[in-house]
């Protein structure tokens, strides 16, 4: 990435310039965000294979229970 005020290339991204010691918060900030938002996903996805695998489990379980009846 590129600093912003001195336009200083930083190979190693860091909270501050290695030149002019201006913060880089807004980009660590951003990914930070996609981060969440990439973990919140994650959690949908496991809460609905959860339901999911439930929900074919006890359909199997009480499938035959039912036909006997
Ligand atoms: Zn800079």
């Amino acid at each position: 990435m590129i600093c912003p005020k001195c336009g200083q290339e930083i190979i190693d991204p860091k909270e501050f310039c290695v030149r002019c010691g201006t913060r880089l918060a807004k980009t660590k900030e951003v990914s930070r965000k996609g981060l969440f938002i990439f973990i919140i996903i994650m959690i949908l996805i496991g809460i609905f294979t959860c339901y999911m695998v439930v929900n074919y489990n006890t359909d199997k379980e009480i499938k035959p229970y039912i036909e006997k009846k």
